[in-house]
């Protein structure tokens, strides 16, 4: 016989905490225990965000926060209703964590600091007499007629309900697998792209404030600031499109090309332009007269790029010229050939399949009285604060739903 519990968390991260203090906060009468592997937990969200813990996104509208989840957004739409930005704020002001806004959306202690939020979560589950269980990594679960029986590195345990927070971890996965769950295969998500090309290669650091960018031979497309790197392109515009196409891009072995419309204007007008400026700056030199507020070392390599040389003026450029240029500016081809790490913020598509999870209560639909919350499930974000939300939401409907 192991030791029983009520109710028992696998997963000591950020939904596993935030299920247990909510379940142990509304239930005083229920045992509550956290089984964590690691010796110490909330790790993901000691390093989050650069260590300041980017909380959640300043997105108050349900139909619009869902747009961030290329894997949950439908899913999440019901589960938003009730538990979604406003409340995440308001459950950590109560508890004394204040958050800020800064100017794009992301949401973080007014500290800076996520241990902050490691401080809080510790406390809260100490004062509702959570039992968080460390260096208890689980290697087996049994689902009962009645109950369930979980095998870990520290002895066995046996719960009423059980709730998987383990986030993206394959063992658990498979355990779950073997229980009658359909694991959708994980693929990296959120991913800058590597390109090596002349036309960037000695720009790192440049940005773009509004470029238009698509996957060539796919119906990849997105939008948004980009920044060229040591290694190739990432920001916002690269990043939605690495999340919203990461099986896709997956199984083109990120191998592929996009074409990166950098002034979000088409051929033809901005043909026009060009001949414009002919006319209007035709004594300048074309490489040191930047047009369309593109960075000047960009539009330096793009003019290059066109066959116009350093010394030419407008005057002295030909129809063939001013047609490369346009081109360079509107339709510019560049070869991916891999991908790197977004600030170690490794975030993973794939996981229960959403099709086996009841979204209003987060319990599976093929086991009774199991539930899950977190990345777990096959729910991942693009940056910005949306993935803790989906860890947030999942945990505290959860706790709700052990309630009823
Ligand atoms: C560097 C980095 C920065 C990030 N920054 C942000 C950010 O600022 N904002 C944001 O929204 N998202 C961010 N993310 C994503 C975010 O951290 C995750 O989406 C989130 O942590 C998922 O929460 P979770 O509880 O599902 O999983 P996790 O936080 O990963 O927790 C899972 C827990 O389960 C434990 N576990 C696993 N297997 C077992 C087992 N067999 N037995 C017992 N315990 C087990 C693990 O040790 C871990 O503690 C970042 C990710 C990374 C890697």
């Amino acid at each position: 016989m192991g030791k029983r519990k009520d109710i028992i968390i696998i997963g000591g991260g950020a939904a596993g905490f935030f299920a247990a203090i909510n379940i142990a906060e509304q239930h005083p009468n229920l045992s509550v225990a956290i089984l964590e592997r690691g010796k110490e937990g909330l790790q993901k969200v000691k390093i989050s965000g650069g260590g300041r813990c980017n909380v959640t996104h300043a997105e108050f509208i349900p139909s619009e926060l869902v747009l961030n989840y290329p894997r949950g957004e439908k899913e999440l739409l019901g589960p938003f209703h009730t538990f979604m930005t406003g409340d995440t704020i308001a459950w950590f002001e109560e508890r004394g964590v204040e958050l800020k806004i800064e100017d794009d959306g992301r949401m973080f202690p007014m500290s800076n600091s996520s241990q902050t939020i490691i401080d809080c979560f510790l406390s809260e589950a100490k004062k509702h007499h959570v039992e968080v269980l460390y260096n208890h990594s689980v290697k087996s679960i049994d689902a009962r007629e009645n109950d369930f029986s979980i095998e870990s590195s520290q002895g066995e345990f046996e719960c009423n309900k059980l709730v998987v927070a383990t986030g993206s971890n394959p063992k658990i996965w498979k355990l779950l697998e073997d229980i009658g769950h359909t694991i959708v295969q994980p693929v990296p998500s959120l991913f800058t792209f590597d390109i090596k090309d002349k036309r960037i290669k000695d720009i790192p650091g440049v940005v773009v404030k509004n470029i238009e960018v698509k996957v060539l031979s796919t119906n990849l497309v997105s939008e948004g600031p980009l920044l060229i790197t040591h290694v190739g392109m990432s920001a916002p515009a690269i990043l939605k499109l690495s999340a919203f196409g990461a099986v896709e891009l997956a199984k083109l072995n990120y191998n592929f090309k996009i074409e990166v419309n950098f002034i979000k204007q088409d051929f033809e007008s901005c043909l026009d332009q060009l001949k414009d400026f002919k006319l209007g700056f035709a004594k300048k030199t074309i490489v040191n007269s930047t047009q369309f507020d593109l960075p000047k070392r960009l539009w330096k390599q793009l003019v290059l790029a066109s066959n116009i040389n350093e010394t030419e003026r407008w005057a002295d450029s030909n129809k063939q010229q001013l047609e490369d240029l346009s081109r360079q500016l509107t339709e510019a081809v560049f070869q991916v050939t891999g991908k790197s790490t977004f600030k170690e913020e490794f975030v993973t598509a794939g996981g229960v399949h959403l099709k086996e999870v009841n979204f209003k209560t987060f319990e599976s639909k093929r086991i009774p009285n199991l539930y899950f919350a977190g990345e777990v499930i096959n729910v991942d974000a693009v940056t910005g604060g949306f993935n803790f939300q989906n860890a947030w939401t999942g945990a505290y409907i959860v706790s709700q739903s052990i309630n009823r």
